[in-house]
């Protein structure tokens, strides 16, 4: 396996770093440890893309939030990502919170944040109705929005291999041997040359660097804890709802998700472990108490998940976006910690620059296609055009999930893409079979069995997530 660059790392970063290379006519893989793509940072997050009032200014994570906000519009729509630009508001409970409010405001005047305003208690109040009484002011940003971050990527990766590039899943880079010219990288699936290595392995972009020679930074996981609540609680708020942030990060939001659920989070704990994204009694409750806080009405009989994910966190307190000054040939795009999911569509743009810079040819080609085929959701659809869609294939009118309203022909569909789903929780992230109130109590067996069908291998085969996370161990009599 001989590559011109090598992407390490199947999050929203490298992945949209991929699409963005699929324009050239370079040689390129994205290598991913785990079975499928945005199995790290990226699935478990707020899912917000910043107006970008909060990074210091002049701060990469500043100009890259602000220019990702203003490419996602068009990307979303390039790649059939639903997005909304619903809005933020910074909530201030007092007088020290206001000074915090106007603190931010400033930082995205500086920042170039479009259209903010600083608006009193009556204003947010009109705006939305279930905000806490106690409140005195808010920053309101209208630029800011939700996406689905794991859609986003898979959107990605699905249009990069569209246009050439190789995913390797489940090949995890155990060393890396610095050649002349290339490197030499130990994978799980064998030794794969390449030029260049791109470095977005998210919680483990500092071992990677190490393995290539370049230890000048380390990651530290800081984990954050969710609930996600059902669709009966969606419209308790319209916008984003954060409070003044702090040295942890910008604390306890209540938000709207793409989808319509309710998301309730995160909280902050600087951990060790690059694995442990467990959810805790202690973390949960804090996230209902601070998320009361902003807005005390929403029902928490209605929440149907918890969830957990690690910032990235560096200890140079900036993304680190460069050659390695140590190791020619190794971009690190690293530390990519909140707002990296909003910044994404311009690290992309900003890490190409960098290549432009060095001794690689960058010769677009003409083949590159930039629109993702759009994806059917029955779920979205009017009388006619369900009518129509099952006409031209019956699968569509067969519901799988219940409670997300997924048909058959959905599943099979994205099972069959480019990068297309290869186990449960791969389909789930498609096409939302499972994500709904029961979480795939009812519809999982019937996906187990067309995941058999469709990849022509047997039920005890399929797996959750990959590895052996077989989900069927045996028959009972
Ligand atoms: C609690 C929380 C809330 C957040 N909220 C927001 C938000 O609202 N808005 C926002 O803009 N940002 C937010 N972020 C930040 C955002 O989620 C991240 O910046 C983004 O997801 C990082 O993506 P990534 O691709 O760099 O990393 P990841 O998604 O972690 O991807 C790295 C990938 O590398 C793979 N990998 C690692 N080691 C190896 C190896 N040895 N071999 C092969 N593959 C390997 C991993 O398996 C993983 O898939 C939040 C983050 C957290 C944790």
């Amino acid at each position: 396996m001989n590559y011109d660059i090598s992407i390490i790392g199947a999050g929203v970063t490298g992945s949209l770093i991929a699409r963005e290379l699929s324009k050239y006519d370079l040689k390129v893989c994205i290598i991913e440890k785990e079975a499928d793509v945005a199995m790290g940072t990226s699935k478990a997050n707020s899912a917000i893309i910043h107006a970008g009032y909060d990074a210091k200014p002049k701060s990469l994570k500043a100009k890259l939030n602000v220019r990702g906000n203003e490419l996602m519009g068009d990307i979303a729509k390039q790649l059939d990502v639903p997005f909304k630009r619903v809005g933020s508001f910074v909530l201030a409970f007092n007088e020290e919170d206001m000074k915090e409010v106007n603190k931010l405001y400033e930082y995205g005047i500086k920042n170039n944040v479009p259209d903010m305003k600083v608006i009193n208690k009556e204003e947010v109040k009109e705006m939305e109705p279930n905000i806490s009484d106690e409140v005195v002011g808010a920053l309101f940003a209208p630029t800011a929005g939700i996406i689905c971050p794991y859609e986003l990527t898979l959107s990605a990766v699905e249009n990069a291999v569209q246009n050439g590039v190789e995913l390797l899943l489940e090949c995890e880079i155990k060393d890396i041997h610095k050649q002349k010219e290339s490197f030499v990288l130990d994978t799980t699936k064998g030794e794969i040359s390449t030029k260049y290595i791109i470095n977005a392995a998210g919680v483990y972009s500092d071992i990677i660097s190490k393995m290539a020679g370049d230890d000048s930074f380390t990651i530290n996981p800081r984990k954050g804890e969710y609930l996600l609540l059902d669709k009966r609680q969606g419209n308790v708020v319209n916008t984003v709802i954060f409070q003044p942030p702090s040295n942890m990060g910008k604390g306890i939001l209540v938000t709207p998700t793409v989808d319509g659920n309710l998301l309730l989070g995160p909280t902050a704990e600087n951990i060790d472990d690059k694995e442990n994204i467990s959810t805790t009694n202690t973390g949960l409750s804090k996230v209902i108490k601070g998320a009361r806080k902003s807005v005390p009405s929403f029902n928490v009989r209605d929440v149907i998940t918890s969830f957990a994910g690690l910032r990235a966190s560096s200890s140079v307190g900036d993304f680190v976006i460069k050659e390695s000054y140590k190791v020619k040939g190794l971009i690190n795009v690293a530390g990519i910690e909140s707002p990296g999911l909003s910044a994404s569509p311009a690290i992309s743009e900003y890490v190409i620059n960098i290549l432009k810079t060095m001794d690689i040819s960058l010769q677009e080609k003409e083949s590159y296609n930039p629109i993702r085929k759009p994806v059917k959701r029955f779920r979205e659809m009017n009388k006619e055009e369900r009518e129509n869609i099952i006409k031209e294939n019956p699968l569509y009118g067969n519901i799988i999930c219940r409670c997300e309203t997924v048909t058959e022909g959905e599943i099979v569909d994205c099972i069959h893409r480019p990068a297309g789903a290869k186990n449960l929780d791969a389909v789930k992230r498609r096409t939302r079979a499972g994500m709904g109130r029961c979480q795939g109590g009812f519809c999982a067996p019937r996906v187990v069995e067309i995941l058999a069908r469709e990849l022509n291998i047997s039920k005890d085969e399929v797996t959750k997530m990959g590895g052996n996370s077989n989900i069927l161990i045996g028959k009972t009599k």
